[in-house]
């Protein structure tokens, strides 16, 4: 039996729509004794929110079971005075940061959200602040650094030009927390009580799920799911242990490859 994290958005769902198979494939997992964590680089919802949301899609998956980005966040930047630029929905997690709006430790950035809130999060305005903050001595921080994401409608834009832009301006490098982060996926194996080598990571992004878990130690599973592009396999050159055409034919794919 393995330890396996699951990435949620490509792999479950895709804006909410249930990728067809994946409840069952959860089920079947569990029932051949997998030991499973739902680790998710959201940053629009909080820990709790998430597994309703999971739960009315279906999925059998208790909130302990899910490993947020506000959780590693809270980790790591505890007892820190925080400038935050995250989605409302994530503040929950960010249990033990002081919130402030200026004189900051540190600046954390946290993903776009399909609504509107991501134009008022990432205005003019807050970028600048955070720029005096930066300038000012404040460390850089980011949930996640990616381009871009799935959405029902198609690619969107994400925080990641918004971290890549502060870097730039302040001249300075940001530290991710969530996934390719060692520390995200440290504390995901933490949870299971599991060695990297013995774990698995299924996810539908190469950067993030796939190199990020290869660094660690893990074997790796891509899903032909979610920002899935073919073409993205040729050009990086990354070769995951296997490949699925989608959740629904992990299990099977694991009693073969075990
Ligand atoms: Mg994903």
């Amino acid at each position: 039996m393995a330890a396996i994290l699951l990435d949620v958005d490509g792999v479950l769902h895709v804006s909410g729509e249930t990728i067809p198979g994946a409840v069952d494939a959860v089920k079947r997992l569990r029932a051949a004794g997998h030991r499973i964590r739902f680790v998710t680089n959201s940053t629009t919802k909080s820990r709790a929110d998430l597994g309703m949301h999971l739960r009315s899609m279906g999925f059998a998956i208790e909130d302990d079971e899910l490993q947020t980005t506000g959780d590693v966040a809270a980790r790591v930047l505890k007892g820190k005075r925080i400038l935050a630029l995250t989605m409302p929905g994530i503040l929950d997690d960010l249990v033990g940061l002081e919130l402030i709006g200026m004189n900051a430790d540190a600046v954390l950035i946290g993903g776009a959200d399909e609504g509107e809130e991501t134009g008022r999060v990432f205005s003019y305005l807050n970028l600048n602040r955070a720029f005096l903050e930066l300038q000012s001595g404040a460390d850089l921080y980011c949930l996640h650094k990616n381009r871009w994401w799935q959405t029902a409608e198609g690619p969107r834009l994400d925080a990641g030009a918004f971290v890549a832009g502060l870097e730039y301006v302040a001249d300075t490098d940001a530290t991710v927390l969530g996934k390719p982060s060692p520390e995200y996926f440290a504390a995901a194996l933490e949870a299971l009580d599991a060695d990297a080598e013995l774990a698995w990571m299924v996810g539908d992004d190469l950067e993030g799920d796939i190199v990020g878990a290869q660094r660690h130690g893990m074997r790796t599973v891509l899903v032909r799911t979610g920002k899935f592009r073919p073409d993205d396999l040729d050009h990086t050159g990354i070769v995951p242990d296997g490949i699925v055409s989608s959740i629904a034919q992990l299990p099977d794919w694991l009693e073969q490859n075990p």
